[in-house]
């Protein structure tokens, strides 16, 4: 979860939602690194967990990454979910929980993946909400600065 924080972190510099997310195999070695890049590719998929999928198939030349892990610093949604049963990942690891994210009750009980959730969480919300104040705190400087246009015009 330390290197899926980093990849997190990389995403905080570049201005995108931080998420990290790292892929491992049955060993335990790092296939794949990887965090949100939607707002570069303009993609709403390029979610962490989507950009690993996919380097780690080009890589291993596959769409099947049975027997890996997926670490990653937010739960998954839906659409990424979907994207690691459809590899057959068999286990995911995420640290912080998105409340938003309400098909997971059913999940739990009907998918054979093991799951767990909670891990570094403090550490991986943080950068979360940390993000989400430098946005708000920006928004409200541009609000400021319409109006000091407003007023020199
Ligand atoms: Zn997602």
């Amino acid at each position: 979860m330390k290197e899926a924080i980093k990849e997190a972190k990389k995403a905080l510099r570049k201005g995108e939602v931080p998420v990290g997310a790292i892929l491992v195999d049955e060993k335990g070695n790092i296939l794949a690194r990887g965090y949100n890049i939607k707002e570069k590719k303009k993609d709403p998929s390029a979610h962490a967990e989507i950009v690993v999928i996919r380097k780690a198939c080009k890589k291993l030349n596959t769409w099947r990454l049975e027997g890996c892990s997926l670490y990653v610093t937010l739960q998954p949604c839906l659409m990424c979910f979907g994207a690691l049963v459809q590899a057959r990942i068999k286990r995911l690891i995420f640290g912080a929980y998105d409340p938003k994210e309400k098909f997971y009750e059913l999940i739990y009980l009907n998918h054979s993946m093991e799951i767990k959730g909670g891990i570094l969480e403090s550490e991986c919300s943080q950068l979360l909400k940390s993000f989400f104040k430098i946005l708000r705190d920006f928004s409200s400087l541009r609000i400021y600065g319409k109006i000091k246009v407003r007023r020199g015009g």
